[in-house]
């Protein structure tokens, strides 16, 4: 009987939120990148079919950890979780766009606390000790801090404390609990973390794995602009859309017309060079999403 051997090659580790509200984004971003991810059911751990990768399903407070000792090599946490942490060689890879939210003080709506110095000596609770002291010292302040792990909201109508310290995203959670926010001390997004010096037998893979990541990025907000127009029209055309580089234009089988492709982010101005596109004497104009973009 022969013993299955295992397999020795390098594999990717990555830690990632068990449940939450990031993990969702996270999978389709993953998923959105090319990685076939077997949906597992209850299983804590995932090999993508078609990637040398594991996930890691975990608690978010555990990421940081978890990079910093190698059982994985690469995480995705909010900006929040990896300050909180304190592991200084864990650091950011870069931002993945989303999760934006912020870590701010509130306080009962119309109280006696209505900015920031008046927590002088009062209690505050919060899930982020450490950003908070850190704030805290910076304002010359002095409060208590009540460390809890979660549902923050509740310490001030519990009297358990003065004021909170927690994230906000809509704001729909402090207004439900009749809080006010009084200062944001921190803006956080959801970023990709590894520790300073990678294992350097999995370089190839880390730089194929942020390749595809950072092509769905590179797509978000960018849109294929296809339209006719007539061949007097193409300087005032690139003018309008100046494009990635510079547009694409193509003769047409009818004479002094062309076909013009080009890449276009959607800011505000967008529907504004569109109108002028037309005014410029486009016509057929095809708007299509672009899933990646490889620079
Ligand atoms: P919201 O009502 O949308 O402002 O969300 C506030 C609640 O969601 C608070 O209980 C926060 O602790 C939690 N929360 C908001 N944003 C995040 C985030 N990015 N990561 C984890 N928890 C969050």
């Amino acid at each position: 009987m022969s013993i299955p051997q295992e397999n020795t090659s390098p594999l990717l580790r990555l830690a990632i939120q068990k449940s939450g509200r990031i993990a969702e984004e996270t999978m389709d971003l993953l998923r959105k990148s090319g990685l076939d991810i077997p949906k597992n059911g209850r299983s804590l751990r995932a090999r993508a079919k078609n990637f040398p990768l594991e996930i890691l399903f975990l608690r978010t407070k555990d990421i940081p950890e978890v990079v910093q000792n190698g059982l994985a090599d690469i995480g995705v946490v909010g900006q929040n979780v990896l300050e909180e942490s304190q592991f200084p060689s864990v650091t950011e890879v870069f931002s993945l766009g989303f999760g934006e939210c912020h870590l701010a003080l509130a306080a009962p709506k119309n109280g006696n606390i209505q900015k920031t110095q008046d927590l002088q000596q009062r209690k505050i609770a919060t899930s982020h000790p450490v950003l908070l002291q850190k704030f805290l010292d910076r304002k010359g302040l002095s409060a208590e801090i009540i460390s809890m792990n979660g549902s923050v909201e509740i310490a001030p109508s519990l009297k358990l404390a003065d004021a909170i310290c927690d994230l906000v995203s809509t704001g729909n959670t402090l207004l439900a609990n009749q809080l006010e926010e009084i200062e944001t001390i921190f803006s956080s997004e959801v970023v990709l973390i590894s520790m300073d010096e990678r294992d350097q037998e999995k370089e190839e893979i880390f730089s194929d794995f942020l390749l595809r990541i950072q092509s769905v990025l590179n797509a978000r907000k960018m849109k294929s602009v296809v339209m006719n127009a007539p061949k007097k029209s193409i300087e005032k055309i690139k003018n309008i859309l100046p494009g990635l580089e510079s547009p694409t234009v193509m003769p047409l089988e009818e004479k002094d017309w062309v076909a013009i492709h080009s890449v276009v982010r959607e800011d505000e101005e967008f529907w504004e060079n569109i109108s002028q596109l037309k005014k410029a004497g486009a016509c057929g104009i095809l708007i299509s999403p672009i899933d990646r973009i490889i620079f």
